[in-house]
């Protein structure tokens, strides 16, 4: 017998820089999150070029990138049958939206964020898209009036920014009994931020300090050797803290348990040294690289997959999004 009550899963939105192939920082600290997710929950997946361009940049180069993002994402697991991928500028009520969300948006919480602060620190001059970029971000997420959002912590200020907005406008459009837009609520990312080879910083591009997704074998390996390690063991004989050394945190996110207990005994014993111990986190990278790179590999032959997945995906996301700025609209008097 048919159950009268439907069950609604919650939706997640999640988006990404259009920064070119997908390095292991962006893997482990976020998309690899998502790929588990898109079996739980909604899921829908935006390459972020509008806020790409509150920098400088190339535009035949922002061209390239989106679409190695792409390729990226579809190669990391990102399934277009389970989840929706698709470009933020392919749907224009991203930036109609976050227009209305600017004249609810106090101006005081953009100047406090701490990540506008620091850009604008860097640069000359500072476009106004950097500082309204979360009313953006807001606009993205509340387009699809999504439930949950997976951040790193660092991210967690600017969805808080979400939901004030969500509750400006609500109060001034809707009720607090009847929402129109939900508050949505951070998924935090169970990998915390994944270090450069340098152990200094965070991986990323710009610091030349990262593994790529789909580098091959020899290429990762090349990397790896010379990467930063406990700076305590200046020779094989020094017993080393695994807790202080990137290689160990890079085992705990790729290696099996049983090899994670190995690697900090031989560590703290100085039962092996640092290449010993660097060859096996190899070894256990290629387990899960080499698929990755294998579907790469058959998108690249047939590109009309990648272009396909983003059409799909824009098609069904504009459907939602002209849902949401219908009634948008009628709320305010402007329809
Ligand atoms: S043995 Fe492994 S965990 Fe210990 S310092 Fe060397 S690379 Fe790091």
């Amino acid at each position: 017998m048919c159950s009268p009550y439907v069950l609604v899963m919650p939706r997640i939105f999640s988006g990404i820089q259009p920064s070119g192939e997908l390095h292991i920082g962006n893997y482990l600290g976020a998309v690899k999150n998502w790929v588990r997710l898109q079996d739980l929950h909604e899921t829908i997946v935006c390459i972020v070029d509008y806020h790409a361009i509150t920098v400088a940049y190339e535009p035949e180069m922002l061209r390239k990138r989106r679409r190695e993002m792409a390729l990226s994402l579809l190669a990391a697991g990102i399934d277009p049958e389970k989840a929706t991928l698709f470009v933020q500028s392919q749907v224009p009520e991203h930036t109609e939206l976050a227009w209305i969300f600017n004249s609810v948006c106090p101006l005081g919480e953009l100047e406090r964020q701490t990540q506008f602060k620091d850009k604008a620190q860097r640069q000359e001059s500072v476009a106004a898209g950097l500082l309204t970029y979360p009313v953006l971000q807001a606009a993205d997420i509340l387009l699809y009036r999504a439930d949950l959002v997976p951040v790193g912590e660092d991210q967690v200020q600017h969805l808080e920014l979400s939901r004030v907005i969500a509750r400006r406008w609500n109060a001034l459009y809707a009720s607090e009994a009847q929402p129109f837009f939900p508050e949505p609520q951070p998924s935090l990312t169970p990998t915390r931020r994944v270090m450069g080879l340098d152990g200094q910083a965070k991986m990323s591009k710009s610091l030349n300090n990262y593994v790529g997704l789909l580098e091959s074998s020899e290429e990762v390996w090349a990397k790896l050797r010379p990467a930063v390690t406990d700076p305590a063991r200046m020779k094989r004989t020094d017993p080393g803290t695994p807790e202080v050394c990137n290689i160990y945190h890079l085992h705990k996110a790729f290696s099996p348990e049983p090899t994670v207990a190995t690697v900090a005994h031989n560590c703290s014993t100085a039962g092996w040294g640092c290449i010993d111990c660097k060859k096996v986190l190899h070894q256990s990278m290629e387990a899960e690289l080499v698929p990755i790179r294998r579907r790469a590999e058959e998108l690249r032959a047939n590109p009309t997959r990648v272009d396909d997945a983003l059409a799909e995906g824009a098609e069904h996301c504009r459907a939602l999004a002209r849902q949401t700025m219908a009634e948008v609209k009628e709320r305010m008097g402007l329809a």
